[in-house]
């Protein structure tokens, strides 16, 4: 057993506040009561504001590949093609999943060092002459590189092209810690799960729907059942669910809410950037390349750090773990031992941030790889400079 608390500082599943673990220790009531009804109403209109719609917003009892699944076959008919961004690790995963249920994904390849190119999806769709290409896909906040593509800058892309395919953004890692405003950037199906920036255990999962994804939703011939949007409908509208929710986790969604509506979320997403460009400040310190290549595409909610050349990420996250009880993120597939993951996101404060990157910078000693000492400092640094009320830099 190890005494005091582990650093969870993984890319999410996020830290569960205590505020939040107690409101999910509440007896579980009966889903089809009087009292539940008033459970769903206020997580299903709290997340029309964390997604800034007044669309429809439902809720799976599900990891985030479900709502993945749910965009695509509520909308979209077998052997459709659809154009896939492939920032990283989990753009790849959700055009697997499309393959596999039907649809014929179209890629463009990028290079897992930065956010998709608005530019290369306008190309691509001002030759698609006929529109054939019914949807769009885009990884808001890449997970596996820590790269943010600019949502707006793909909605201009689209309209520019003159193209009516539906705009589906996954927002898994980025809803209520990255700024996302679903009506305002005209995205059809926002995707987007509990564990990360929402602050709760997995197993909620979430689809923001447009009108028009809505309209889209009448003629398509995908299969579906468990994923309908229409089963929803009817029960939704009194705040119940056509199956048994997961009850807890929704009143720690309603936790959840009022907690960002407290802190307000422009305030959250300040705070998630401070941290990033605090850990940003360490790993140069250390004199350590971060994986993603444009600073103006850095991720606010995690940083990919690049190994030096010979030395293994995952053998220094496994001497993090021994020696300190942390977890950071490991690297995913293309870049698997290559970076390791620091999480700043979610439940999150400065003290928190720099008991991570003590941790790290402790490890990168004992596990021998070559780095110059003062990343910390350079965070408390930046830190100090953008206390909050003070303009950076002042
Ligand atoms: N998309 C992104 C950006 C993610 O970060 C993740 C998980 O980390 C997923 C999709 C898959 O979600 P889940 O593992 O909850 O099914």
């Amino acid at each position: 057993m190890t005494a005091g608390r582990h650093f969870l500082q993984i890319p999410g599943p996020s830290n569960v506040p205590d505020r939040i673990l107690r409101a999910i220790d509440f007896p579980t009531m009966d889903h089809r009561g009087p009292a539940f009804a008033e459970v769903g109403q206020k997580a299903l209109e709290g997340m029309r504001g964390i997604f800034r719609t007044k669309g429809r917003v439902v809720i799976y009892p599900s990891s985030g590949t479900g709502a993945w699944e749910a965009a695509l076959v509520n909308t979209l008919s077998p052997g459709d093609r659809v154009l896939m961004y492939e920032t990283g690790h989990f753009a790849w995963l959700w055009s697997r999943l499309a393959e596999r249920l039907g649809l014929r994904p179209e890629t463009i390849v990028g290079d897992w060092r930065r956010g998709a190119d608005p530019d290369a999806i306008e190309e691509r769709l001002r030759a698609d002459a006929d529109h054939s290409i019914k949807a769009v896909c885009v990884v808001h906040n890449e997970t596996s590189t820590g790269a943010v593509s600019p949502i707006a800058e793909v909605r201009r892309a689209l309209d520019a092209a003159g193209h009516p395919a539906l705009l589906m953004v996954d927002t898994i890692s980025s809803l209520g810690s990255v700024d996302y405003r679903h009506d305002e950037w005209g995205v059809d199906v926002g995707i987007s799960g509990s564990q990360k920036g929402l602050m709760l255990p997995p197993g909620l999962s979430f689809n923001a729907i447009s009108d028009k994804a809505w309209q889209a939703a009448r003629d398509a011939r995908l299969p579906k059942a468990y994923w309908s949007w229409e089963e929803m409908e009817e029960p939704n509208s009194k705040g119940y669910f056509p199956y048994t929710p997961a009850t807890n986790l929704l009143y720690g969604l309603n936790e959840a809410i009022d907690m960002l509506a407290e802190e307000g979320l422009e305030n959250v997403f300040a705070r998630h950037a401070r941290h990033g460009a605090a850990a940003r400040a360490s790993v140069e310190a250390w004199g350590l390349e971060v994986l993603c290549a444009r600073p103006e595409d850095r991720s606010p909610v995690l940083t990919a750090v690049l190994m030096p050349e010979g030395h293994s990420a995952d053998a220094f996250r496994a001497t993090t773990l021994a020696n300190y009880d942390m977890s950071l993120g490991n690297g995913l597939s293309k870049v698997a031992d290559r970076v390791f993951r620091i999480g700043h996101l979610g439940d999150f404060n400065d003290l928190m941030l720099c008991g991570t990157l003590a941790g790290v910078e402790m490890g990168l000693r004992d596990a021998g790889v070559p780095y110059r000492a003062g990343g910390l400092a350079a965070a408390m640094d930046e830190l100090g400079a953008t206390r909050q009320g003070q303009a950076p830099g002042a």
